[in-house]
């Protein structure tokens, strides 16, 4: 089968012909149908070898959707021709945490070497993938594979974020969101349908703006020390009740840290270089500064819940297997709108 790969440290990724996977006991192939593209693909991709953990070669892809097209022996409860999402941050199932269905917080994974799909076990990005257990299936039912799958990822990530703030974006909060690329546009979406906030969204490029105002933003502002203000305004200077950092860099930790409001979180999701000083005359007091991984399994039904009502949805550009490098230097040139999606 054709296989999207990361093979050598630094080269780009390659388009391969390697064996069709066979299920072992317990798992589930799937005949992939989508696969997302995230921007923490090009993050391990940019690895140093002496950083690098994931293991080559490597099939990407970490949101994957497909049909179940074969069972390993001992595998029940699901059926041949499904249309399932792959739920990725996969976890033993077995420990307190994975019993409460936080399995992106599994405290044996580690120890029992479990990664993640496309993240070090083989990823979506492939005609078919193995899913090592049928409990990281969840039915996609009528909802388009395509259109989908990035809910996997870009749209649990914030979701999980979001959530966790929940308590705090009463009518009259404001939730900051920086970066509007495939994660931020779908978070956007989400703070709109779950909670009553004013939203403002910043991003560097004005085409990322306007892709904000369109899926919902109140607010979209060029992400810099004048948004600082913008927002100090909009909020009778009291700042943002919520910062969902989409970037992680330096500069986008910076200036959520200078509009935070006293009692406000500040949530890293990006995995940028940045760093914040943190301490009680660092701060506005109580703010809290968060970084969440990823969401939890029953999120992603939560998630496919809100697609289904039609509150969210993913602007998503399509590409073949054979294209996928390109989908991969878009990502990187920032010229993608909302997310790639590969289609095998
Ligand atoms: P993306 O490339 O689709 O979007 C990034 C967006 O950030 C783009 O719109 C870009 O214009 C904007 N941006 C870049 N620099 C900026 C700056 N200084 N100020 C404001 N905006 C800026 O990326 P994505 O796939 O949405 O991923 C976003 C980040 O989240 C990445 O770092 C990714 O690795 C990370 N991520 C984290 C988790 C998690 O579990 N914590 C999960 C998925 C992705
Ligand atoms: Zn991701
Ligand atoms: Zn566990």
């Amino acid at each position: 089968m054709k296989a999207l790969q990361y093979r050598t440290i630094g080269s780009a990724p390659e388009v391969v012909e390697i064996a069709t996977p066979e299920p072992g006991p317990g798992q589930v192939r799937l005949k992939v149908t989508a696969a997302g593209v995230c921007h923490s693909d090009a993050f391990v991709m940019s690895l140093p070898e002496e950083a690098y953990i994931y293991g080559l070669p490597l099939t990407l892809g970490h949101e994957g959707a497909g049909i179940v097209d074969k069972l390993g022996d001992g595998v029940t409860g699901v059926e041949l021709g499904a249309s399932m999402a792959v739920y990725g941050p996969w976890g033993c199932g077995h420990c307190y945490t994975c019993a409460q269905g936080k399995e992106n917080y599994c405290q044996r994974a580690l120890e029992l070497g479990i990664t993640p799909p496309g993240l070090g076990a083989p990823g979506a990005m492939a005609e078919y993938m193995i899913v090592n257990n049928a409990r990281h299936l969840v039915p996609l039912g009528e909802l388009d594979p395509v259109e989908n799958v990035s809910l996997t990822d870009a749209g649990l990530t914030p979701y999980h974020a979001i959530k966790e703030s929940l308590g705090k974006l009463t009518p009259g909060s404001t939730a900051v969101a920086i970066g509007i690329g495939g994660l931020g546009h779908v978070g956007i979406q989400i703070l709109r349908a779950i909670t009553s906030a004013t939203v403002v969204a910043l991003d560097i490029s004005e085409d990322k703006l306007q892709l904000a105002r369109d899926v919902g933003a109140h607010h979209a502002f060029l992400s810099n020390d004048e948004a600082v203000e913008q927002v100090r305004t909009l909020t009778g200077g009291r700042g943002a009740t919520a910062v969902f950092d989409f970037v992680g860099a330096q500069p986008t930790m910076d200036l959520g840290a200078k509009m935070i409001a006293m009692e406000g979180d500040q949530v890293l999701v990006g995995v940028g270089n940045g760093t914040l000083p943190v301490g009680l005359l660092d701060r506005p007091y109580e703010s809290s500064v968060r970084a969440p991984y990823w969401g939890y399994r029953s999120e992603l039904f939560e998630v496919l819940d809100l697609a289904r009502v039609g509150a969210i949805s993913v602007e998503t550009e399509a590409f073949s297997l054979d294209d996928a490098p390109r989908a991969y230097e878009k990502l990187e040139a920032g010229t993608l709108r909302g997310r790639a999606v590969i289609v095998p």
